[in-house]
């Protein structure tokens, strides 16, 4: 394979450029492509809006701390914004409004009637006591309150927050309004107003979309290999949905190392090992297993690379190292834009997130559907409701990727930005 030479960098990977103004170079190539109206453009350029706060918390110890949060609702076109809470020690306004502008594109091509929605709290939860965290968590409600609810802007999880934190942020929303309010939350517990399906919907979401995909991209499960980065909800769940399937998972980590085993591992007896010491590192592959480093594992030569952990994973910096076939995003943002360009050259596909990662809000859109209709679903309709949406999105996207010659990710943001733009038109606005 011929690699393609070296570029100057893109503005994306310049120092300085925002993580929006990076996501906006996405949108300006789509709107391009389409032909756009500038006013659709103009529109979607910056978040409708976006509070910052100061959560103060009463620590067990009796002192005081505050911690930096934000909400923001970047576009309401298609229906109220929809999106989860970061709590994250990186975690910035930037970064919280780029999450929202995915999160806007990836609800369109779910087909969902949501706006993109997001937020996040600048706080590092292994340094949080159960208490503390309890009350970050209503206090990120009791912050917002005016800017949530169930048909302005709805909540969910998202890293180092789950269905106990939405639980008490439902609980405090409920508090607030005077009467049960689910509805404004979802990714809660099933014993309070939860969907049965929604812990695994993203990783599955994923999986149905690499399935999909077997076809034309040459893959088969039982010969396939997988790395993948992160072992959290979406890492360890993809790793049991894929091993279950015949793929070989050679690498897997956690944000404390990585571990590589030619022969595989079984994800259930990683967790296990996990569970019992707190880390993946020690846990038993099929053969000789060995440490190794993110970077190393990012860098394997395997079949199928699944980045599901952070944004900006895969940059100019280690691109050129990038073996992998396919890469299947569960993570928002994992590749930046400069590298994504460099490797659609090369011929790697990307399958991008807002496609790769949309099961799990598919399956909140599901959860906030039951809410409204007081009827619950059982686990089958919900896995084949995900199934039927990501199977119809996912081959509308490889469509418009063969037939208009985008990579996937601009196929997935010209899918998107048709229904959005739609959606702007039907109101009068030229689109
Ligand atoms: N945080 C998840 C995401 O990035 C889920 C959002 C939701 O369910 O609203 O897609």
């Amino acid at each position: 394979m011929t690699r393609p030479k070296p570029k100057k960098p893109a503005t994306s990977e310049i120092p300085g450029v925002s993580m929006l103004d990076r996501a906006r170079e996405t949108l300006r190539a789509a709107c391009d492509r389409l032909s756009i109206h500038p006013d659709v453009y103009e529109e979607l350029k910056w978040p409708r809006e976006t509070l910052a706060a100061t959560l103060l918390i009463r620590m067990d110890d009796g002192s005081r701390r505050a911690f930096k949060a934000w909400r923001c609702r970047y576009n309401d076109r298609r229906g109220p914004t929809k999106g989860g809470v970061r709590f994250h020690p990186n975690v910035s306004l930037d970064e919280v409004e780029t999450l929202a502008f995915w999160m806007t594109f990836k609800c369109a091509v779910a087909n969902l009637p949501f706006g993109g929605g997001k937020g996040g709290v600048c706080v590092d939860t292994k340094e949080l006591s159960p208490n503390e965290l309890e009350r970050l968590s209503r206090a990120y409600v009791e912050a917002f309150a005016a800017f949530i609810g169930p048909d302005r802007d709805i909540l969910a999880p998202d890293m180092y927050t789950n269905g106990i934190v939405l639980a008490w942020m439902a609980d405090e929303y409920s508090a607030i309004t005077g009467q049960p309010s689910p509805t404004a939350l979802t990714g809660k517990p099933l014993a309070f107003g939860g969907t049965r399906g929604r812990i695994d919907a993203t990783a599955r979401g994923g999986y149905v979309a690499l399935r999909e995909l077997h076809g034309p991209l040459g893959l088969s499960p039982d010969k396939a290999t997988v790395a993948i980065q992160g072992f959290g909800n979406v890492g360890y769940h993809a790793a049991k949905l894929l091993h279950a399937d015949g793929y070989r998972i050679v690498a897997l980590s956690d944000s404390r190392g990585a571990i590589h085993d030619p022969d595989g591992f079984d994800p259930l007896a990683v967790m296990e090992h996990k569970s019992r010491t707190g880390a993946i590192l020690g846990a038993p592959g099929h053969g000789e297993t060995r440490e190794i480093s993110n970077a190393e594992l990012l860098e394997l030569d395997v079949d199928v690379l699944v980045p599901a952990a952070l944004e900006r994973q895969i940059t100019a910096d280690n691109q050129a190292r990038i073996k992998a076939r396919v890469i299947l995003e569960m993570a928002n943002g994992p590749v930046s834009p400069a590298a994504d360009a460099w490797l659609a050259e090369k011929g790697t596909i990307i399958i991008p997130d807002i496609l790769a990662n949309s099961g799990g809000v598919t399956v909140s859109h599901l959860e906030w559907v039951q809410n409204r209709s007081g009827f619950y679903w059982d686990a089958s309709r919900v896995r084949d409701h995900l199934r039927d949406v990501m199977e119809t999105e996912t081959q509308a996207v490889w469509a418009l990727h063969s037939e208009m010659g985008l990579s996937l990710r601009e196929a997935a943001y010209v899918h998107g930005l048709r229904r959005i733009a739609g959606s702007v038109e039907a109101r009068g606005t030229p689109a």
